[in-house]
């Protein structure tokens, strides 16, 4: 018998609220999958790396099997509302997701987000789990996804704003959020801007609903 694969997975949480997208608002378990090609995760290479505001700690992790990802899901969402979804996170999931998990997760959950950074190609998935693209601009790691909403960091990747809005698909604007919190000159502007590309695009604002209310 071949050994089962194993994901490095960082944390699983929740229920939690689902912060951003699509589905903001909407009760939720989150799968951390460990690892990002645009920052290695240390404190003192993040001003230096693609992403020099990420606010994630996706280091470290434990190594799962999809069985055990599944049990540890089951076990938060008992007693939990049926309509709970999933989102799969990282770091960047799709260094590890394959299509066993996305179809795993997607039997699951009603709905699975998988928000990812767009430079690896998603396996094929069920049609209720959606891709969500956040571009960041990384040396030599271009844009491969056609997701099926896009969320970009206002001011930061505004870069990737007009092949969002070339897509046809929603397009979110967040106000990069600084270290202290959403508040503060710079996120007042970054929140302004973001009003300013709604009104003129037709664009959505994303407003990481978890920061505000203060859940992980
Ligand atoms: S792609 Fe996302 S998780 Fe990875 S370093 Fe950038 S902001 Fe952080």
């Amino acid at each position: 018998m071949s050994t089962p694969r194993r994901y490095r997975v960082k944390e699983i949480f929740g229920p939690t609220i689902q912060g951003e997208g699509l589905h903001a608002g909407s009760p939720c378990l989150f799968v951390r999958l460990a690892g990002c090609n645009a920052w290695d995760g240390r404190p003192q290479t993040r001003a230096a790396s693609a992403c020099p505001y990420c606010d994630t700690d996706f280091l470290g992790g434990e190594e799962l099997t999809l069985d055990e990802i599944l049990q540890r899901l089951a076990a938060r969402r008992a007693p939990a509302s049926a309509s709970l979804g999933c989102v799969l996170s990282g770091g960047e999931p799709l260094l590890q997701a394959d299509r066993a998990l996305l179809a795993a997760l997607g039997a699951a959950f009603p709905w699975v987000d998988i928000e990812s950074n767009g430079t690896r190609p998603c396996p094929p998935r069920p049609a209720n789990v959606a891709l969500c693209c956040s571009p960041k601009e990384i040396a030599g790691q271009p844009i491969v996804v056609d997701p099926d909403w896009w969320k970009i960091l206002v001011p930061a990747q505004e870069r990737f704003l007009e092949r969002a809005l070339a897509s046809g698909k929603p397009v979110f604007v967040q106000p990069l959020c600084p270290d202290e919190g959403p508040q503060g000159p710079a996120y007042a502007a970054a929140l302004a801007r973001c009003l300013e590309l709604c009104y003129r695009h037709g664009c959505r604002l994303s407003l990481q609903l978890h920061k505000l209310i203060g859940v992980p």
